[in-house]
C-alpha cells in the first residue's frame, strides 16, 4: 500500500518511488491520473485500474497475481491507499489469502488537516465521507453529537455548504478548522465556527479540496447534561431503589445515584430524609 503526495509532487518519499519502480504491477485507482506521477518519477512499472467499480473483482485478480509470484504495488488518486478509497477491500482479501501486506507512509489529508487544524489532536476519530443516503447521515450525525473526540471529515466541494448546514444543526455551533488544498498552492486553515464557515460558503463558492476538523463536545458540559437528563426522568427514590435491587448497599447505593446525578452524598442524604 504504497502513499502518493496530495498534491505536492515533492511528498512522494524515496521509498514509494523504490517500491513502485521494483513492482511486477502497480494496480492504480486513477491510471490516466497515475501515469503523470510515474512519468515525474521515471517509473515504468504497468499499471492496471483498481477502482471503486471493480474492487473486489478485480481484488481477486490481483491477489491471484500475488499468489502466482507477483509483487503488486496499490495506489489511489492520492494520499494513502485505504484511507477513503478502494484500498481497505483488497488489504482485506489478500491478508484473508496469507499474502503479506506492507505500508509505504507517506501523505495523508485527514492526519496533515488535524495536525495543522489548531484542535485537539490527543484524541480524534476520523468520519471519512458522511453518507449520502440521508438515513444513514443522520445516524451518523445523531452520533457524532456526544461525540467528545475531535471529528475528521471529507467533503467534496459541492457539498461543503450544505453539509455545514447539517452539522450546524446538529452538533451546533462548534470551532471547526476549514483545511483547503493541503500542500498546494492555495492551502489554506479557515479556523472558524460551524455557523460561520457555513454562512461564509453560502456566499463563497467553495473551490478545491477539504477536510473539516471540528472541535468535540465538551465533556463536561456533557455529563452535566446526562445528570440533568437523569434527574428529570428519575425520582431520587426510584433512582435508589434500582441500585438496592441490583444488591448494592444503601451507602454504595447513594454513592452512585450521588455520582449519577451529578449531586454530593450528603445531598442525596439529605433530601432522601426530607
Ligand atoms: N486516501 C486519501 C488520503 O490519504 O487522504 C483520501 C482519498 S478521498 C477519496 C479524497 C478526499 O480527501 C477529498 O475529497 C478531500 O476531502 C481529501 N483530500 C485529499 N487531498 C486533499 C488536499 N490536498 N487537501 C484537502 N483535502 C484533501
Amino acid at each position: 500500500m504504497v502513499a502518493t503526495p496530495i498534491g505536492n509532487l515533492e511528498d512522494m518519499t524515496y521509498r514509494a518511488v523504490r517500491i513502485l519502480s521494483e513492482a511486477d504491477l502497480i494496480a492504480a485507482e486513477d491510471t490516466r491520473g497515475s501515469i503523470k506521477l510515474l512519468n515525474h518519477f521515471n517509473i515504468h512499472t504497468p499499471m492496471t485500474s483498481y477502482h471503486e467499480y471493480n474492487k473486489v473483482a478485480k481484488a481477486k485478480t490481483l491477489v491471484e497475481a500475488v499468489l502466482g509470484g507477483k509483487n503488486v504495488a496499490c495506489i489511489t488518486d492520492a494520499g494513502t491507499p485505504g484511507i477513503s478509497d478502494p484500498g481497505e477491500v483488497l488489504v482485506k482479501m489478500a491478508m484473508d489469502n496469507g499474502i503479506t501486506v506492507v505500508p509505504v507512509p507517506g501523505a495523508c489529508a485527514a492526519v496533515n488537516a488535524l495536525v495543522c487544524s489548531g484542535q485537539d489532536t490527543r484524541r480524534f476519530c476520523f468520519e471519512a465521507f458522511l453518507p449520502a443516503d440521508k438515513k444513514e447521515r443522520d445516524a451518523i450525525l445523531e452520533e457524532l453529537k456526544d461525540e467528545t473526540r475531535t471529528i475528521v471529515l471529507y467533503e467534496a466541494p459541492h457539498r461543503l455548504a450544505r453539509t455545514l448546514d447539517l452539522l450546524a444543526q446538529t452538533l451546533g455551533d462548534r470551532p471547526v478548522t476549514i483545511c483547503r488544498e493541503l500542500t498546494k498552492k492555495h492551502e489554506e486553515f479557515r479556523r472558524t465556527t460551524i455557523e460561520d464557515a457555513a454562512g461564509w460558503y453560502q456566499e463563497h463558492e467553495p473551490r478545491g479540496e477539504f477536510v473539516l476538523v471540528i472541535a468535540g463536545r465538551d465533556r463536561g458540559e456533557l455529563i452535566r447534561q446526562q445528570q440533568e437528563e437523569i434527574r428529570e426522568a428519575v425520582s431520587l427514590e426510584e433512582h435508589m431503589k434500582q441500585y438496592l435491587d441490583k444488591g448494592l448497599d444503601r451507602r454504595e447505593a447513594m454513592k452512585a445515584v450521588a455520582k449519577d446525578r451529578g449531586m454530593t452524598k450528603r445531598e442525596v442524604y439529605r433530601q432522601l430524609l426530607q
